[in-house]
């Protein structure tokens, strides 16, 4: 991976192939098809799924890649489908992810493609959703796998196309999303050696990709801290150890943690306590004070140096007023990491499929994408792609997972052709 620029310059000079090579005849290809591809998102729109039940959704992407002849397996990661695309020419394996889930959200945009499914969500009535744009990433890669099939003969290596369930998490008692399809080994067989994902984004302009070498997306851990004192009378204090008092100093020390102890010139860090509980009456000291959270980290050494200081301040403020504390920092998601040497390989594809001025380096955002899970394990690239009217404020543009979010569909040829795009000049450049 190294050189793979350097590589990857040299062959254009050596072979007939080279970055770039096929961009014309995708853009023809992909133009072609954007009715079909809005016209398959209008569908997925229609017809959102929650995550883990996307059993409608995977059979029409199933029905999809096995009609364009490749190789299907469903049910990988439960409701998962990926196809393998095998190139007629001899090469490296390249992965192309979307994911496919919805959102409990009720549909407010007056369309005539909206949602008006519902359904029962942990014992709550609501609507569903694609609140999120993954109706767009299905649609997007479905047209990808049409125009990389039609050109089989000419791939020179093999691709891979992930259609991911429940990327915005599993319900509570369940496995999903990229964590299991890793698990149950959808990079290996053929053993994947890099892959991309692209997320539509509500708030850049149609026509934009925006992306972020290094940490892009954070890391998040879920945070539970038990403080244990000694239950008392509310009017005498020192009868007992008030944990509700050691919680006020462990919210307010967790913060210093960011402030004083973090290097926020590297990278962002978040400590968010977004719920605290304990006691029942006014005047009785309680025995449990209960605080949860939210940890994000944009670095992996940076998130392992945190969690070990939030560690370090709960347990010795609990201490320092003789109560005890409870740690538990959840697994989470890793962070999403661009790998610098892909990306900046790939910097050439965007820019020539986008056009210069329309590719633009971003900072990082503290939410996080399981995507995560994938480029832990090989190179990956995730990037982002324009989805707002040209000319739109993005400040009134409605935010991801809102009732108003909305996705202008001109956008979406872009990422047809940045999906085929990523794999071919992947494969061409790592061919050897
Ligand atoms: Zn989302
Ligand atoms: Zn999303």
């Amino acid at each position: 991976m190294k050189n793979l620029l350097a590589i990857g310059l040299c062959l254009i000079g050596l072979t007939l192939f080279g970055q770039g090579e096929f961009q014309a005849f995708v853009h023809e290809q992909a133009t072609q098809m954007e009715d079909k591809v809005i016209e398959w998102r209008r569908y997925l729109h229609e017809h959102p799924e929650l995550s883990n039940r996307e059993f409608e959704t995977a059979a029409m992407v199933a029905k999809h890649l096995q009609a364009l002849g490749m190789e299907v397996r469903t049910e990988v990661g439960l409701t998962g489908v990926v196809g393998i695309l095998r190139g007629g020419k001899p090469g490296k394996t390249v992965a192309l992810r979307a994911d496919m889930d919805g959102l409990p959200v009720t549909e407010r945009v007056d369309i005539p493609f909206a949602s008006k499914v519902t359904t029962t969500f942990l014992g709550q009535e609501t609507g569903v959703m694609h609140a999120c744009g993954h109706d767009t990433h299905v649609a997007m890669l479905m047209g990808a796998a049409e125009i990389l099939a039609g050109m089989k003969a000419d791939v020179p290596g093999t691709v891979v196309f992930i259609f991911q369930p429940a990327e915005e998490g599993a319900p509570p008692g369940e496995e999903g999303g990229a964590e299991l399809m890793v698990k149950e080994g959808v990079l290996k067989e053929p053993a994947v050696d890099a892959i991309f994902g692209i997320h539509i984004n509500s708030k850049t302009p149609v026509g934009e990709v925006r992306f972020k070498p290094g940490g892009a997306l954070a890391a998040v851990n879920r945070l539970v801290i038990r403080v244990k004192g000694k239950q008392t009378h509310g009017s005498t204090p020192w009868t007992g150890v008030d944990p509700v008092t050691v919680s006020a100093q462990i919210i307010l020390g967790l913060q210093t943690i960011v402030s004083r102890q973090t290097e926020l010139t590297k990278e962002a860090a978040v400590i968010s306590i977004g719920k605290i509980t304990g006691g029942v009456r006014s005047n009785i000291i309680p025995e449990e004070v209960e605080m949860i959270g939210t940890i994000r980290t944009l670095d992996p050494e940076m998130q392992r140096e945190i969690h070990e200081r939030i560690r370090r301040t709960v347990t010795h403020i609990a201490e320092a007023s003789g109560a005890t504390a409870e740690v538990e920092i959840e697994k989470g998601y890793p962070v999403t990491y661009n790998d610098p040497e892909l990306t900046r390989a790939m910097g050439k594809t965007m820019q020539a499929v986008a056009g210069v001025d329309n590719v633009v380096l971003t900072r990082a955002r503290t939410g996080a994408e399981d995507f995560s899970f994938y480029a832990e394990e090989i190179p990956g690239l995730f990037v982002f792609l324009g989805g707002m009217p040209a000319g739109q404020d993005p400040a009134e543009a409605a935010p991801h997972h809102t009732p108003d979010f909305y996705i202008d569909e001109s956008g979406l040829q872009l990422g047809v052709e940045l999906y085929t795009n990523f794999a071919l000049d992947y494969l061409l450049l790592m061919n050897d």
